[in-house]
């Protein structure tokens, strides 16, 4: 999906965000899991976009993206 800067309008271009580990980032919601996953405890973890602005710098997170 294409996304777009709201200061600039331009076209955001998707980047890896790592940590200083280098292990890429993830999201995790605080909302339980249904089924069995949630009956373990589990949480719900999200695959992250991240895209950043050519223009400003400014960096968005998506969550829960398709790959
Ligand atoms: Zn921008």
């Amino acid at each position: 999906m294409e996304r777009r800067c709201p200061d600039c309008g331009v076209t955001m271009e998707p980047i890896t965000l790592k940590s200083n580990g280098g292990y890429e980032l993830q999201a995790v919601s605080d909302e339980n899991r249904g089924g069995i996953l949630g009956s373990l405890g589990m949480k719900e973890r999200l695959d992250l976009e991240t895209v950043a602005c050519p223009e400003c710098g400014l960096v968005r997170l998506y969550a829960g993206a398709e790959e």
